[in-house]
């Protein structure tokens, strides 16, 4: 009897009628003679209210206790699943990260994967038992509970599905795969049937919403095979794997953008073996995340470093700064924010120079500014104003043939090639 994990997100199980189409969904999966797991998210926006309370009360909640608060909303979803799959006559059992064995890090509120003990888990399925597991959670060594960071119930599914070596792992979601860009902002954007691990893997870390870039890390890791479909519509999905179909030659696969950027100069620093080590270990040590960095030596020696950060650690991050002028050295901060990285991914870039100069003519005749770039084997990203996010998404999609319009497609492979 083969086994098989899915995921329902937060907006497929966001009110009970929801949850009853997903119990269904698995009575369906259980009538095939399937052995089947159910990762579920907490209810719709449920996380983002228990976050609302914390911060109610304090502007720094402890983390013990914000992972204390949070794991409650999967575990609403998993007993009530449990309850309209029984109402359908399915016998099924509820359990929590801890009692299907995922062990973490003892790290709270981005705890990693470390072990999965699924006997607990496996005795159940040969019980003839339907599985819920709640998404997001697991246990510390020292038995306190962790979550695994915000949309980490993709990971919950993906490293079951590889600790139980299942058949595949399908995250059910609320659009029906995996798209070029994403939909809600350039029109033309339209579903890929596949995609490979390290080009999803781009895409997820570059800000496409759909998959939690460590699912895909860890599908790729244990080669799960991953469907994102919907839970709505009964279509095909996006298959993400190894080596996905080169479609029509496509260098260019899929975009990802997000806004909310700054970027922020750090003037005239000396130019020593350690200043770059210790201004950015100042900054990791703060937790501030940062992206994009160019350093520049000055024709007179002194260093100049800008990196790009999200806006909302500016202030932390320029606090800090302040607070360690005597130690770095630098003369002047400015910062510019209002800014949006956009990126283009696709495997194809490897063998195909040139990929960069034409996102930059693209941008360069659309009249949008680049703030700062970067590349990777298989992305370039430009920071922009982010005024000129959208419409340097839609120029970029159609340029490189992703528009669903087949004789733009056509012309722009044309170009290309
Ligand atoms: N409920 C959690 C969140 O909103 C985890 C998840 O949905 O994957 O981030
Ligand atoms: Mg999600």
């Amino acid at each position: 009897m083969t086994t098989v994990v899915q995921k329902f997100g937060g907006t497929s199980v966001g009110d009970v009628t929801k949850i009853k189409r997903v119990a269904e969904k698995i009575k369906k999966r259980m009538d095939e003679g399937k052995k089947v797991v159910t990762v579920v998210s907490a209810m719709g926006k449920s996380t983002d209210k228990l976050v609302e309370l914390a911060n109610d009360i304090t502007d720094s909640p402890d983390p013990r206790e914000m992972d204390m608060l949070l794991t409650t909303g999967e575990q609403v979803t998993i007993s009530l699943v449990v309850m309209a799959l029984k109402e359908l006559g399915v016998d099924a059992v509820s359990l929590t990260g801890w009692q299907a064995g995922i062990e973490t890090e003892d790290v709270h509120q981005d705890a990693r994967i470390t072990d999965i003990n699924t006997e607990n888990l496996e005795a159940h399925l040969n019980d003839g038992k339907a599985v819920l597991v709640a998404g997001f959670q697991g246990v510390s060594e020292n038995g306190d509970i962790t979550t695994l960071g915000r949309g980490g119930s993709d990971t919950t599914a993906v490293a079951l599905a590889a600790a139980l070596n299942a058949e595949t792992c399908s995250i059910f979601t609320d659009v029906t795969g995996v798209y070029t860009a994403d939909p809600r902002y350039v029109k033309n954007a339209r579903q890929l049937d596949s995609i490979s691990y390290d080009e999803m893997l781009e895409l997820a870390n570059l800000g496409a919403g759909v998959l939690h870039p460590r699912a895909v890390e860890f599908a790729k890791n244990y080669q799960v095979s991953l469907v994102v479909r919907s839970s709505m519509e009964e279509v095909e999905g996006t298959i993400v794997e190894e080596e996905a179909s080169m479609e029509q030659n496509l260098i260019v696969r899929g975009l990802a953008f997000e806004d909310g950027l700054t970027k922020i100069t750090i003037e005239r620093l000396p130019n020593q073996f350690d200043t770059m080590s210790t201004l950015f270990s100042l900054l990791a040590e703060e937790g501030i995340n940062v992206d994009m960095i160019i350093q520049q030596n000055t024709s007179d020696h002194a260093l100049n470093v800008s990196c790009t950060i999200n806006t909302s650690e500016l202030g932390k991050a320029i606090d800090l700064l302040h607070d360690n002028k005597a130690t770095l050295c630098y003369s002047l901060i400015r910062h510019e924010s209002s800014l949006a990285k956009v990126s283009i991914v696709g495997s194809g870039m490897v063998s195909n120079p040139g990929v960069a100069a034409d996102m930059f003519k693209v941008l360069g005749d659309e009249e949008i500014e680049l703030k700062m770039v970067s590349t990777s084997e298989i992305a370039v990203s430009a920071v922009v104003p982010d005024e000129y996010m959208v419409k340097a998404a839609e120029s970029l999609h159609a340029y490189f043939g992703l528009d669903a319009n087949e004789k733009a497609k056509i012309e722009a492979v044309k170009e290309i090639v």
